[in-house]
């Protein structure tokens, strides 16, 4: 089918192959990669949210005891009156012991303090850093340290006091005031201790009173600080056992404390805020985070150096005032481990096992689509003529195998068929020459560009057939044949029988002027007689050469001897050498027989009418019926043009018979209508091919039987020149038509060979004297003249004359004067349609007349 895209069945049948092995791998990707996400996120949550939770519980454990201590000891001072103005000394006794029994349980604890409302100041603190003997360091300031806080190396005043810190008052540091404006239990904002070490702290605060009976009155704040240091030894405890980076932050987004050993404070000692942190998890959130306050644990998940980090961020508050937030990042790689590569390397592996049948598939199925492709190029090599194109070799499926064998058989048979049917194509059943094919092909095969070619014909061979049988006619046949072939080897020439009686001859050596040679060589090959049924028989044949010219092919020289030949058969001159205006001239027989073919089958033949005078009288004895045919434009085609034509391709007898009905009905309905008398005769020209029919009478007496017009009254017109041929059926059928009683006229008498002698064979009633002779008559050369001597011919055998082609009343009156009755011509009327016809006898009567005169 034009058009349609055609594939290889190798690429057929491993596409589809690859096609699926690349949407599986696609899909295996998708699917694991889908499946990495959401285990990844999944884990990440849960991971995450455990995290979050253990940090918390573990913020509220760490934070809880510190504001219980201050709370206890804002209790401890009022319930047991500990406080008195200016004198810290009983508070110190207390924070002591109480500090020393929780420190060590506790030690996220850093410092029991007092602070009290006359600006006195007390507290024991872990104090290792500042290398004191027992670890605990008091402070105080009170009315004895006169308005300065002493920082002593020990735990009693009796110590040495290590530094001082002048002026010193409680009630400005930022854990006093709110507990003041507002006296309940809190936190204190985180804040930066006042001593070198700078530690980041927040204190747990509690309003101290004192009571007296029901009055509570409000006289300092108890404190306990807590190192928010101490808590980042916990987060990276929890760091390093689980991948991930913890971090709190308060609701100001700035970090209080990092499980790491980096410092939360910048170079100012300022708190770092997430924004300028150097984890990606905090800068992360910084951007993504507004300042709404979170209430509900938050997960995010970024891209983050080829991994992902999960990120959660979950609200940490306290009723002791506290907002915070605890922030726990981990990466894909830190929660899944391995698990990732591992099940890459597997995927990887899988492609390339996948990869590797894959190529084994592709080997195998091109190592058994070889023989096919084979064993289908072979077919396309046999189909273009190559018969010998290997085969593939033995197969070991069994399949494949089975198809090479049966194709290699098929080819043998098909093979075999072919020769016999090329034989055939080739090569004539009869004389074993070849076939017109076989002429063309070995011709073509000799490649000469010299030479002639020619095209020989038996005249009148289907005559013989018909006499003799057909038996007797391809018997004659093989006769010429083998004649022929004994010369035409001889000349290392061709052969071939290329229709019914028609022979090719190629001779390659032969130059044109030698031709004619050639032709004699042919005519002395036919000099002797065939026997057939014992009875010798002369052959005559016409004979048609065609040189051999580069331009033209086989083909085209072969036609043009058969052109050649036509015309040598034609004009009956036995030999004929082509020229270029045979082809043309053949041409116009082509279209003419089409015009004739069309005319017959939409009966477009019209019958004209000469008149047949009566010179003596001037009476119209009948009239001559004349054929006429128009071309395509409406111009009349001369009789003389297409009647050869028509008697060269058998279409005269349908002419012939279409011409007889026409003239019979219309003059039959013209008499009928009195238009005509009743004895008018009518004259019509019959082909000598018509008369050689041997059913031609029986038809013509058919039709006057149809038309109901009597016989006497019809003239069958035969031209002289064409009836020399002595054929007996012609005679026969000459005789035939005398006896239903029809006329038989010899037209153009003198144009042809006639011979007088075989003139009284036929039985004819009268004859029309050529209008060439009565052309020639003058009054001087009347007496001597061919018209004279036919006319005393006449009166002797008894027939009648009809001058042809009377065109002057002079022509008129010798004709009758020497004795010839009847005429025609145009002095009397133009050969017309009947309709036109009253007009015309009244003319011609007048013209009779005036000739006459
Ligand atoms: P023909 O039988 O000899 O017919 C007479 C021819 O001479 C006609 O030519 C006619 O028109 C022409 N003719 C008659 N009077 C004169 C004249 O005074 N001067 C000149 N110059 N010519 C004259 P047309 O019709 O062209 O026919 C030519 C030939 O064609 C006929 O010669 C006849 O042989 C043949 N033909 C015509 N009709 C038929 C037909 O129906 N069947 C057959 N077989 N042949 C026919
Ligand atoms: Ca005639
Ligand atoms: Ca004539």
């Amino acid at each position: 089918m034009p058009g349609l895209l055609k594939i290889s069945f190798k690429k057929a049948l491993i596409t589809p192959f690859i096609l699926v092995f690349l949407c599986s791998i696609g899909t295996i990707l998708w699917l694991q990669k889908k499946h990495y996400d959401d285990l990844a996120l999944e884990i990440s949550e849960k991971q995450l949210t455990s995290l979050s939770y253990n940090v918390i519980q573990s913020l509220d454990i760490y934070l809880e005891r510190p504001m219980a201590v201050a709370d206890a000891l804002a209790h401890a001072i009022e319930y047991h009156q500990l406080y008195s103005a200016n004198d810290a000394l009983a508070i110190e006794d207390y924070l002591l012991s109480s500090f020393k029994s929780l420190h060590t349980e506790f030690s996220q604890i850093d410092l029991l303090g007092f602070g009290g409302e006359l600006g006195e100041f007390l507290a024991i603190r872990n104090a290792k850093s500042i290398h004191t003997p027992n670890g605990y360091s008091l402070m105080v300031k009170d009315a004895n340290t006169s308005e300065q806080l002493n920082v002593y190396q020990g735990e009693n005043r009796q110590s040495r006091v290590i530094d001082t810190i002048k002026p010193y008052d409680p009630r400005l540091r930022p854990w006093y005031q709110p507990v003041k404006e507002n006296p309940v239990a809190m936190w204190s904002k985180l804040y930066a201790n006042a001593d070198a070490d700078q530690e980041v702290t927040i204190s747990a605060l509690a309003p101290v009173f004192s009571s007296d009976g029901d009055i509570r009155t409000f006289v300092g704040v108890a404190a306990v600080d807590v190192q928010i240091d101490t808590f980042s030894l916990f987060l990276n405890e929890l760091k390093h056992a689980h991948n991930a980076q913890v971090f709190i932050i308060d609701n100001q987004r700035q970090l209080i404390a990092q499980a790491d050993d980096e410092s939360i404070l910048d170079a100012n000692g300022q708190r770092l805020s997430m924004a300028d942190s150097s984890h990606p998890a905090l800068t992360f959130l910084a951007q993504t985070l507004d300042n709404t306050e979170l209430t509900e644990p938050h997960l995010f998940a970024f891209p983050y150096q080829g991994d992902t980090l999960y990120v959660m961020v979950s609200p940490y508050q306290t009723n002791t005032n506290l907002s915070w937030y605890v922030v726990v990042s981990i990466s894909t790689h830190a929660l899944l481990g391995d698990i990732p590569m591992i099940s890459n390397q597997t995927l990887i592996a899988g492609l390339i096992l996948g990869g590797l049948g894959l190529l084994v598939g592709i080997v195998i199925i091109n190592r058994l689509i070889l023989p096919m492709s084979e064993t289908a190029e072979a077919a396309k090599q046999i189909s273009n003529g190559s018969w010998d194109y290997p085969l593939p070799k033995n197969n070991r499926i069994k399949e494949i195998s089975l198809l090479v064998e049966s194709f290699s058989s098929m080819r043998s048979h098909l093979q075999a068929s072919f020769h016999t049917l090329r034989e055939q194509l080739t090569r004539d059943n009869l004389t074993k020459l070849y076939s017109r094919q076989g002429f063309i092909e070995t011709c073509n095969a000799m490649k000469s560009d010299s030479g002639c070619m020619m095209l020989l014909g038996v005249n009148q061979f289907r005559d013989i057939n018909d006499s003799l049988g057909h038996h007797q006619g391809d018997i004659l046949l093989s006769v010429i044949a083998e004649r022929l072939k004994a010369w035409v080897l001889l000349e290392n020439g061709v052969l071939g029988r290329v229709a019914g009686d028609e022979f090719a001859i190629y001779l390659p050596d032969v130059q044109p002027e030698q031709q004619l040679c050639y032709q004699h060589r042919i005519r002395q090959i036919f000099n002797a007689p065939f026997v057939l049924q014992g009875e010798p028989l002369m052959l005559q044949v016409s004979i048609g050469i065609a040189p051999i010219t580069e331009e033209d092919t086989t083909d085209t020289t072969l036609r043009n001897a058969g052109i050649a030949h036509s015309h040598a058969k034609f004009d009956c001159q036995r030999c004929c050498i082509y020229t270029p205006d045979m082809a043309e001239s053949s041409k116009k027989k082509t279209r003419l027989l089409s015009t004739l073919r069309n005319a017959i089958d939409n009966n477009k033949f019209e019958v004209y009418f000469q008149p047949i005078i009566e010179l003596g009288s001037g009476q119209t004895l009948g009239a001559e019926a004349l054929l006429r045919l128009r071309d395509d434009e409406g111009r009349f085609i001369s009789p003389l043009d297409f009647i050869p034509i028509a008697e060269g391709s058998g279409l005269i007898s349908s002419i012939g018979r279409i011409m007889a009905e026409k003239s019979l009905e219309t003059v039959v309905n013209a008499i009928k209508q009195r238009r005509l008398p009743a004895h008018f005769q009518l004259h019509i020209n019959v082909s000598v091919i018509e008369l050689a029919s041997a059913s031609y009478v029986d038809e013509l007496s058919e039709l006057l039987k149809c038309a109901g017009f009597p016989a006497r009254q019809l003239t069958v017109e035969v031209t002289e020149s064409r009836l020399a041929d002595n054929d007996p059926i012609t005679l026969g059928n000459l005789s035939k038509i005398r006896a239903l009683g029809v006329n038989i006229a010899i037209d153009d008498f003198g144009t042809g060979y006639s011979s007088l002698a075989y003139l009284h064979k036929l039985p004819f009633n009268s004859l029309k004297v050529d209008k060439a002779f009565v052309d020639r008559l003058t009054p001087d050369n009347a007496e001597q003249s061919v018209v004279a001597a036919i006319t005393k011919l006449s009166s002797s055998f008894g027939f009648t004359l009809v001058a042809e082609g009377i065109e002057t009343p002079l022509q008129a009156k010798l004709v009758h004067e020497l004795g010839c009755h009847h005429a025609q011509g145009y002095l009397y009327g133009r050969p017309a349609p009947l309709e036109q016809w009253p007009q015309l006898v009244a003319t011609a009567k007048m013209k009779n007349l005036v000739g006459t005169k």
